[in-house]
């Protein structure tokens, strides 16, 4: 991956655990390595096409002035998180603070922290069957598309399907929504439960009705097995109306833990029908 590094950028700022450090304030070393794609700019030799180093490293400054944090990790936190914001080009950031006088009582060079941040493509599948089913579902992806934290959004065709599960009752719409993000798979959960809340969803049946549910199908090529959050999704494999919106939008995405596209898959159950 082609990579900008803004090195060393010197701040003087008063982050810290110790209130000494809050009021006398100190000199902090700040690397940006900002993960790119060159090859337009390469060509074009147009700044345009790029990324103004100068501009994201006098933005670095302006905010490591902006609050007092007491742990470093916040720092390289909130300078990750508004520079990928801001830069939308970026692929990804690695942000390293260094401070070269920690009060330790001792001689040392420098203490460091580094955080990787990258934008990482998403599936979420989306499904209502109570009142205005389109229009839950368009105000979930208008929620999505105006989260800061997302980017290049997209959904696919719509399907009407019959009610999976439970069935005693109404017919559902279902799609999926592709989309880059910043949040990480649990603040992603937390996030995709808000905006199901703001749809009205209330959970009663399992499977029951709903205005809107919105599912994890993909994080990127993640495998996550917890209590209360399984990725790939457990039944993304063998559910009809996930699988044809996901070979709309991603015909040949593979599957992360059997391997097969999702056109394989598709084909797979409609056989075993
Ligand atoms: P549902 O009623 O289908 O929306 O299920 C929601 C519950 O499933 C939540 O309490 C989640 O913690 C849990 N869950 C586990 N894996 C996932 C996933 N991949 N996407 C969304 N919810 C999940």
């Amino acid at each position: 991956m082609d990579k900008i590094q803004i090195k060393d950028i010197e701040c003087f700022s008063n982050h810290g655990v110790l209130k000494e450090e809050n009021v006398l304030g100190q000199k902090f070393l700040v690397t940006a390595d900002l993960y790119v794609n060159t090859r337009k700019a390469g060509t074009s030799d147009s700044l345009e096409d790029s990324v103004d180093y100068a501009e994201v490293a006098h933005y670095i400054n302006e905010i490591m002035g902006q609050r007092t944090c007491k742990l470093i990790e916040s720092v390289a936190e909130i300078i990750a998180t508004k520079i990928l914001i801001r830069y939308k080009s970026l692929l990804g950031i690695k942000i390293t603070i260094k401070k070269p006088w920690a009060p330790i009582m001792l001689p040392l060079e420098t203490v460091s922290l580094s955080v990787e941040r990258m934008w990482k493509k998403v599936y979420v599948s989306v499904g209502s069957n109570i009142g205005h089913r389109e229009e839950h579902i368009q105000n979930a992806y208008k929620a999505i598309r105006n989260n800061e934290k997302c980017k290049n959004a997209y959904m696919s065709t719509i399907i009407e399907t019959e009610p999976y599960g439970y069935t005693e009752q109404d017919d559902f719409l279902n799609g999926v929504i592709c989309f880059e993000t910043i949040y990480d798979p649990r603040e992603l959960l937390d996030f995709l439960q808000d905006v199901e809340k703001q749809g009205g969803r209330t959970r009663e049946i399992h499977w029951g009705p709903r205005t809107i549910d919105l599912d994890i199908i993909y994080y990127d090529d993640l495998i996550i097995q917890e209590e209360d959050l399984i990725i790939p999704h457990r039944e993304a494999h063998i559910r009809d109306f996930v699988l044809r919106p996901m070979c709309d939008v991603a015909p040949f995405f593979k599957h992360p833990v059997f391997g097969k596209t999702m056109t394989e898959l598709l084909a797979e159950l409609e056989d075993k029908r």
